[in-house]
């Protein structure tokens, strides 16, 4: 863990003492209250996604997949208006647009928190790729 690692942790940990879980619950083996779960619980992981086909939040896809009991669908490419991420430390909600804008160096436009850009390599599980 770099040096920067540990400062933003410990900055989450401090944000964790003043605020408790707000806004739409989370569903799964969440871990924490900042939305990490067993699959995905780095200093990084602290988004949730609403999954289209319920409308409701899980922090992952496999989350999704073990909880749900149907199959996940991904949100169309004109639903990038749609309120789907949640950020885990402030707990305010992303449009798809404001989260995938920059996908390697993605992070919440409210907070400043940061998060794992190797969820880019999942976006096609949750987004659509433009032109389907
Ligand atoms: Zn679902
Ligand atoms: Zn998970
Ligand atoms: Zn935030």
């Amino acid at each position: 863990m770099s040096r920067e690692d540990r400062a933003v942790q410990r900055d989450r940990e401090r944000q964790d003492h003043q605020s408790g879980p707000e806004g739409p619950p989370v569903l799964g083996p969440t871990v924490d209250a900042q939305t990490r779960c067993i699959h995905y619980r780095t200093v990084l992981d602290v988004i949730a996604i609403r999954f289209a086909c319920c409308g409701e939040f899980y922090p992952c896809h496999l989350c999704h997949e073990e909880t749900a009991g149907h199959p996940s669908r991904p949100w169309p490419a004109a639903s990038r208006h749609e309120r789907a991420i949640l950020c885990g430390l402030c707990r305010c909600e992303l449009t798809i647009q404001e989260y995938t804008r920059s996908p390697h160096d993605p992070r919440c436009p409210r907070c400043g928190a940061v998060f794992n850009p190797r969820c880019s390599r999942h976006h096609a599980l949750y987004f659509a790729p433009a032109g389907e």
